[in-house]
């Protein structure tokens, strides 16, 4: 963390201060259905208020199609975000341009201001420097809070932090401190356990693990495919035939690397992908033609359970099983439980991420219990492969 600065390093009073949030929400019918983000984002807002900034809010919003459109307008979040704030917002119906620079001159110290979402402008994805410039041009400092849109080099992301001093917010450092205490210097042993439906899109997550953790769990569909290329009979679970040399790979790097790999012994069978579908546990090498298995079975979660048990800290990415149709959710709401107790007794630090874990997580009950909750979607799964962040590389100093 040594290489950012934060919000502890920056003297903001009467400072025009450019925070970058990630205000991305789910809107039903004008109404913002899901406020985390928001109230994520609120708590360095606040925090610059009462340090008395002149704060300026810039966030993406939606998938505008090169334009300004209602539907994407940032406009519809402002009574949410008041609320967060416990005060007033202005709002500047362009994110740059002589609207946004007349009200960010006539801010006074402690007053907030929302930008019009930056996207409206196709530069902002292209990291145009000139468009970068004129978003600098609103302010003295510039703060990155949205690690949900690290991944992007944007210019409200990445190139905007080159025009100016620039901090980490209180939530990228939260995040940040929660990635680094998995995977730059965790507390070993590391188990991570990566589940989902297919090895395809976690090919780059799975290499970079085997390199870091010392036991791997692999769960979900994917492990389907692993047992397969090993020589084992699936029936007609979900799996990647032309995934089987990148699976046998991953074994054989894993095992020059020291880390154990736990594939599932048994698992949850049926005839159908349905809710309620009629089913049985089965060993892994006695899954007949007809059967798919839609989740991982009690010996296989005794034996993550014991994993748990001796680690110090986990990492958790995608449910063990089709979690969205009972009863295939068992083992990964056990995964979930067992994480938290384990974390709540203070004997193991745990980070998950990843919009189906989330949800595993929620169903399970115990989604405030982990070490730290990623909400950062597709940003979370690029620094799980390893990836250097664009928006996080250009805080560094
Ligand atoms: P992902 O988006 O790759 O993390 O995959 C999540 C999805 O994988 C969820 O919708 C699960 O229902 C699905 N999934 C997990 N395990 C299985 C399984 N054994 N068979 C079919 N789908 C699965």
């Amino acid at each position: 963390m040594t290489a950012f600065r934060t919000l502890s390093d920056m003297k903001p009073k009467g400072k025009r201060v450019l925070v970058r949030v990630d205000l991305n929400v789910p809107v039903k019918d004008g109404v913002v259905s899901e406020e985390t983000r928001i109230a994520r984002s609120a708590e360095t807002i606040r925090e610059l208020m009462n340090k008395g900034a002149r704060v300026i809010v810039a966030s993406h919003f939606g998938r505008p199609k090169g334009g300004p459109d209602t539907a994407n307008s940032l406009k519809q979040i402002i009574p949410t975000l008041e609320k967060h704030l416990g005060r007033r917002v202005v709002f500047a119906s362009d994110c740059v341009g002589p609207q946004a620079e007349k009200f960010s001159a006539a801010l006074r110290d402690g007053e907030v201001m929302l930008l019009e979402n930056t996207r409206f402008h196709p530069e902002e994805e292209k990291n145009d420097p000139k468009f970068a410039a004129a978003l600098a041009k609103l302010a003295d400092l510039y703060v990155n809070d949205a690690f949900s849109a690290a991944h992007r080099a944007h210019a409200s992301t990445e190139g905007v932090a080159r025009l100016l001093p620039s901090y980490a917010g209180r939530a990228m450092e939260a995040e940040l401190k929660a990635l680094e205490s998995v995977l730059g210097a965790p507390k070993r042993p590391v188990v991570a356990i990566v589940g989902g439906a297919k090895v395809s899109t976690k090919i780059a997550v799975l290499e970079h693990l085997v390199e870091k953790v010392d036991t791997l769990v692999i769960g979900g569909g994917m492990a389907n495919t692993f047992l397969a290329a090993q020589g084992l009979n699936v029936g007609k679970s979900l799996q990647e035939a032309d995934q089987h040399a990148t699976a046998l790979k991953i074994l054989s790097v894993a095992k020059d690397k020291g880390c154990r790999v736990l594939l599932p012994v048994d698992g949850i069978a049926a005839k159908e992908f349905k809710a309620n579908a009629q089913s049985r546990t089965v060993a892994m090498s006695a899954v007949a033609a007809d059967e798919m298995v839609l989740d991982i079975g009690p010996r296989s979660f005794g034996e993550i359970k014991l994993a748990l048990g001796s680690a110090k800290t986990v990492v958790w990415n995608g449910p063990v099983g089709a979690f969205e149709l009972p009863p295939f959710g068992e083992a990964s709401f056990a995964i979930a439980r067992e994480i938290a107790e384990l974390t709540k007794a203070g004997r193991l630090v745990s980070v998950a991420g990843g919009g189906d874990t989330l949800a595993a997580l929620d169903a399970a009950g115990v989604d405030g219990d982990l070490t730290y909750v990623s909400t950062a979607g597709g940003a979370f799964l690029e620094w799980l492969e390893g990836k250097k962040l664009p928006g996080v590389e250009a805080l560094k100093r």
